[in-house]
């Protein structure tokens, strides 16, 4: 059987390699002068590959558990397995985050280009799918470089996320073509855009934080780790995993970061009483010099009001303002960042036009949609590859 794979992403590649080993004739277009490009750019270059804790609970979507079936069919240990196959060593973090033990995502992407090495495999870069098109019981796949046809077609043109590494809207509008519906779509694993008044003055800060996203008193979001202050907003890895809710939770909210998430209300007042009894003579902004970062500490200072003023003059009342900021620092949230800074596309295709077990159709019988172009998303990690190498890998097993 001729099977069309368009996109030569992570999904694309593993899904091509799946279907020639399954006995098909297999055609890999990808827009792209070379597969993979995003692929290189993953894990800051290092390709976070997988995630022992992989499991629907770590997947959103309109219907989140559809992506049980495939994540449970092709596992992270059938990934690691697949991959070792392959030649590829890694390694696991105490996160459960899985690297190639090379620390370079070129490793990953080097097993898969030679994987894709076979006769029975023609790869053809550089090459736009335009449409696609139902013609008897096959489809013809019109592309910049002429008409393809097949019997089978499989869809991993991935999601608009990344557009810097080859993120585009193709895969939604060519899957429209054929009927099929998407839901609506927002960045995700974004930085954060806020009121960038406080944001821009500690530009390059980093900070261990608890971070809360909230309207008004409802709490979206919760998360802790390593923030990073920019120019527009708050970025870093605390922030990446929790930014869907920013993304898609609407409008007035707020991120509220707790620079001490250990201490209580009171170890913090009585930490600060001690700073200013052990003050002499200077001034209020350098209470918190030793406590967190200068910059940030005189930030917090000011962001309750005290700047120049004597620390030894501070009321108690004065340096519970200081500690609401220090717990409670609340930046209004005007939304995140585009899909250019995205590292992943929430909203997709709607999963529930097709079949969870094959990633068929059921509008179209013969076409196949798998990876981030789907409605499914994951949490920063590695389980958005890992959706990509278990929904890729059952697409490929396409049937007869
Ligand atoms: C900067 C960055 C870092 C990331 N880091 C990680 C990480 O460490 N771990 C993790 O799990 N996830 C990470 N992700 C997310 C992950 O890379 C994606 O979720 C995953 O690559 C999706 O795989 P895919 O095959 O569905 O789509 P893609 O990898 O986007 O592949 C789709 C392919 O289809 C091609 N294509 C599109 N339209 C057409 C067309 N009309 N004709 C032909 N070809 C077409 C594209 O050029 C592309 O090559 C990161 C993303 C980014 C942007």
């Amino acid at each position: 059987m001729n099977v069309i794979v368009i996109g030569g992403g992570a999904a694309g590649m593993m899904a091509a390699i799946t279907a020639a080993d399954c006995g098909h004739s297999v055609t890999l277009l990808e827009r792209q002068a070379r597969v993979g490009r995003k692929l290189m750019a993953t894990g800051n270059g290092r390709c976070n590959l997988t995630n022992r804790h992989a499991a629907p609970a770590h997947y959103h979507g309109e219907d989140s558990d559809w992506c049980a079936y495939a994540l449970a069919a092709f596992d992270v240990e059938a990934t690691l397995d697949w991959f070792a196959g392959h030649g590829l060593v890694t390694t696991t973090e105490d996160s459960g985050r899985v690297y190639p033990y090379s620390n370079m995502a070129g490793s990953v992407l080097d097993v898969l280009r030679y994987a894709l090495e076979r006769p029975d495999i023609t790869l053809c870069a550089g090459c736009t799918v335009s449409r696609i098109r139902r013609r008897g019981s096959g489809f013809t796949v019109e592309t910049d470089q002429g008409s393809f046809a097949a019997d089978k077609v499989i869809l991993c043109a991935g999601g608009a996320a990344g557009s810097k590494v080859g993120g585009v809207m193709d895969g939604y509008q060519l899957a429209k073509q054929l009927g099929h519906h998407r839901t609506a779509l927002y960045p995700s694993l974004v930085q954060l855009k806020t009121d960038p008044t406080y944001p821009r003055a500690l530009k390059g800060v980093k900070a261990e934080a608890a971070v809360t996203i909230r309207r008004g008193r409802e709490v979206l979001a919760e998360n802790r780790g390593e923030i990073l202050f920019t120019e527009y907003g708050v970025s870093g890895p605390a922030i990446f995993e929790i930014s869907r809710a920013a993304a898609t939770g609407g409008e007035g909210l707020t991120v509220e970061l707790d620079f001490l998430p250990d201490w209580t209300d009171e170890a913090t007042m009585h930490w600060l009483r001690q700073r200013r009894d052990g003050a002499a003579d200077r001034e209020a902004g350098t209470l918190l010099a030793g406590t967190l970062h200068s910059r940030l500490g005189q930030m917090v200072c000011k962001a309750a009001g005290f700047t120049n003023q004597g620390a030894a003059t501070l009321t108690d009342r004065e340096l519970e303002k200081i500690g609401r900021c220090l717990r409670r620092f609340t930046l209004e949230v005007q939304g995140v960042c585009g899909f250019d800074q995205a590292q992943v596309t929430a909203g997709g295709l709607r999963t529930d036009e097709f079949d969870p077990e094959t990633m068929e159709s059921k509008l179209v019988p013969g076409f196949y949609a798998c990876g981030e172009v789907l409605d499914i998303d994951g949490d920063c990690g590695g389980y958005n590859l890992q959706w990509a190498w278990s929904s890729g890998h059952l697409a490929g097993l396409v049937m007869t």
